[in-house]
């Protein structure tokens, strides 16, 4: 089936005691059972719940997978993935990567004896792994400089480690790793596939059993579990998702376009442009070029942000409504600032999650933001 149709129905068949088109949402911690072990699927909610269950089974028919797992957060999944490493094992990963993927790495599992080295996200012979390299991690398009690397280059010379893809920026309506080699897709659904800035949530998405099955150990065994309430929300949000994505995609070229000849602006990041380079990988490997744009300010950047009337300044993005960041300052200060200047992320970058609003609005907002940054 196409995606618009998995999108509305993957896990939604109505409620089987009540007819209820919409399926209620199931709030009980704890389920009754006949004998020790005998009841109908589900013991207790930290380990399955059946609203989580239709959420799952909906993210894995999103991105073509045969197991879907949610999270309490993107840096929850992205926990549990790391769960498979052990003392001694070596990680590679993108250099341009969101921070608190990079805070995980450095601050927290470095401690525990594993090793993390950084790779150019448009060299993939640059994520080749070496013997001990467990995981292979690959964030695309990148947070914030919107790179892409190549995912059927990077599986193909994979060997024994596992390929992650973080697949937040593109969602599953933009572009599906599994088809590409990957073995784990993971996503902060807090974006995207939340798409309302109302819900923190997190997904991982696999075919091999075996994998599977070590994933979902490790959630139920660290319980990050989101609740019945957010994984309801979530299932609702991933209907609208190729709606919406469609429309990200559409304002993000009208907003890249209009930076693009703009006199103060020095540079533009998006991979919709024909000189960027990881124009013909995306245009290849995902459907169209999302929605987030980033861009280089040759002016005043609190003038800019102060002036804006649409574009909200806030972390986080992928909702309807248009967000504006600074990710020296925000959504990548956890990185060293040498690291950070070092991977290009320059202090003038202003990244933008371009929303579903009108783009002529949106244009016409940068446009007159950007005349009060002297
Ligand atoms: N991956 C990417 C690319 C992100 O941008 C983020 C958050 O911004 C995360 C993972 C972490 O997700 P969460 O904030 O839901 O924990």
């Amino acid at each position: 089936m196409d995606f618009p149709t998995r999108a509305v129905h993957a896990g939604q068949q109505p409620d089987a005691t009540t007819g209820a088109v919409i399926p209620p949402i199931v709030l009980s911690s704890t389920f009754a059972q006949e004998t020790p072990g005998v009841h109908k699927g589900f013991e207790y909610s930290r380990t399955g719940n059946p609203t989580r269950q239709r959420l799952e089974t909906a993210l894995a028919s999103l991105d073509g997978g045969r197991y879907g797992l949610a999270f309490a957060s993107g840096n929850a999944a992205a926990g549990v993935v790391l769960k498979v490493l052990s003392p001694g094992d070596h990680v590679v990963a993108g250099s341009d990567l969101y921070g608190g993927t990079y805070r995980i790495f450095e601050q927290v599992l470095r401690r525990y004896g594993i090793d993390f080295s950084y790779a150019n996200p448009n060299d993939s012979a640059a994520f080749a792994p070496q013997n001990n390299t467990r995981l292979i991690w690959v964030e695309t398009p990148t947070n914030p400089l919107i790179q892409v690397s190549d995912i059927s280059a990077i599986a193909r010379q994979k060997g024994a480690a596992l390929l992650v893809v973080d697949n937040t920026f593109a969602s599953s309506y933009l572009q599906n790793p599994l088809e590409l080699g990957a073995d784990i897709v993971l996503y902060s659904s807090t974006k995207y596939l939340g798409g309302h800035s109302d819900i923190v949530g997190g997904a991982l998405v696999c075919s091999d059993e075996a994998v599977y099955e070590r994933l979902k150990f490790f959630q139920n065994a660290v319980g990050a579990v989101p609740s019945a309430f957010d994984c309801w929300l979530l299932q609702r949000s991933l209907k609208t998702l190729h709606l919406r994505m469609e429309s990200h995609c559409d304002n993000a070229e009208a907003v890249a376009a209009f930076l693009q000849a703009h006199p103060k602006v020095e540079r533009v990041y998006y991979p919709g442009i024909s000189d960027h380079p990881g124009h013909a990988v995306a245009k290849r490997q995902m459907r169209r070029f999302g929605g987030m744009v980033s861009f280089e300010l040759a002016g005043d950047l609190n003038a800019f942000f102060r002036a804006l009337n649409l574009f909200t300044l806030a972390e986080s993005l992928g909702g309807v409504e248009s967000l504006a960041c600074h990710p020296a300052s925000m959504t990548h200060a956890s990185i060293p600032a040498e690291v950070r200047l070092k991977n290009g992320v320059k202090d003038n970058l202003i990244r933008l999650s371009v929303g579903v609003e009108s783009a002529t609005d949106l244009v016409d907002d940068l446009d007159q933001a950007l005349s009060r940054a002297p």
